[in-house]
């Protein structure tokens, strides 16, 4: 295989901002893969919380590309234990990789990924849009910009947490889900959870920060009025049977993880442990997007709005349009850089 790096800033619509901060750029890394006339695609971004910037992605990258580019393709789970070894830990660079093979795999052999795995395109769940936090009256303009969506989600972790959602439910009849994005205490989170129970809200997102002792994520498993769903909580595979201890559901995204691969794996374990399953993403162009949306068929719950808020997107593939997810035409992850990229 041959490997090809793009290093791309993609500017969003307006400025991303969560509980920890605010950006209105994305730094972004899109890898191709060629061989036998076909080329796979893959894509990580930077990312602060979990301290990957651009440039310690194509670090990553440069190291794995000898032995990358002295494999055949046969099998991209295969070569992921090779390129896990090789990436040393970085599975932003190793999910951009293994996304690639993946994408590749499925041109290759003209079907899907989800074909590959022996999924149909059925029961896809609808994507939730997110509105990031604002002032309460900018809060209500980005929600005019989704008002045929079915879902939104609600970055929340401010000072007026409530008055945010109550604010907002008497503009939507949509379905809510909220994100505290770790900002939240025990205390807080029970009582959040009554009061959104009531508000029309299907479930909260990681209140609690990651590292906060068992016994804190036990008590707000068994008295939240609402399902709690991991996020900051659940990053690698062994950490799905510790979150099913302490959560109702996990949000798996592939950059935490490291691919495809390991994705699949942990919403098996997941089903066998009647955990809730989520797919989530960063704000990334629509080539992680398309090789996430592989996952659509095993999820209860899709959070694959990254590129809608982008201001231009590089890539084609898998197409989310108010909540409703269409299908690429094209095999593999179904993704294809635009022109002036490629
Ligand atoms: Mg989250």
């Amino acid at each position: 295989m041959k490997l090809l790096i793009h290093i791309l800033d993609l500017p969003l619509k307006i400025p991303f901002t969560i509980s920890r901060g605010s950006f209105s750029v994305q730094k972004t890394v899109i890898v191709e893969l060629h061989q036998a006339g076909h080329i796979g695609y893959g894509e990580a971004t930077q990312h602060a919380y979990y301290q990957h910037s651009q440039e310690s992605i194509v670090t990553s990258l440069e190291k794995v590309r000898p032995f990358l580019e002295s494999c055949h393709l046969e099998s991209p789970e295969e070569l992921w234990q090779e390129l896990s070894h090789h990436s040393k830990g970085d599975t932003f660079a190793l999910s951009a990789l293994d996304q690639a093979t993946h994408d590749l795999a499925g041109k290759i052999a003209q079907r899907s990924v989800y074909e590959q795995h022996g999924l149909a395109w059925q029961n896809i769940p609808a994507s939730s849009v997110t509105l990031s936090i604002s002032s309460i009256p900018q809060m209500i303009e980005q929600l005019s910009l989704y008002q045929n969506w079915p879902v939104i989600k609600i970055k929340l972790g401010t000072g007026n947490d409530l008055e945010i959602v109550k604010v907002l439910r008497d503009h939507t009849n949509a379905v809510f889900r909220v994100d505290a994005n770790c900002a939240w205490t025990v205390s807080q989170t029970i009582q959040m959870s009554e009061r959104f129970n009531e508000l029309g809200v299907e479930f909260i997102e990681q209140p609690l920060p990651a590292h906060s002792p068992v016994k804190d994520h036990e008590t707000v498993f068994r008295e939240s009025a609402l399902p709690i769903i991991a996020d900051e909580s659940c990053v690698l595979e062994e950490d799905v049977v510790h979150c099913s201890r302490h959560f109702h559901g996990i949000n798996i995204k592939l950059c935490k993880c490291g691919g495809l691969t390991p994705a699949f794996r942990m919403l098996k374990k997941a089903k066998e442990l009647s955990l809730l399953t989520m797919a989530g993403c960063m704000i990334e162009s629509n080539v992680a997007i398309s090789a996430a949306a592989q996952l659509l068929p095993l999820l209860d719950y899709a959070d694959l709005d990254g590129d809608v808020l982008l201001a231009e997107n590089p890539a084609t593939g898998v197409e989310l349009k108010e909540g409703h997810f269409s299908p690429s035409k094209e095999f593999g992850c179904g993704t294809r850089l635009t022109e002036q990229i490629a």
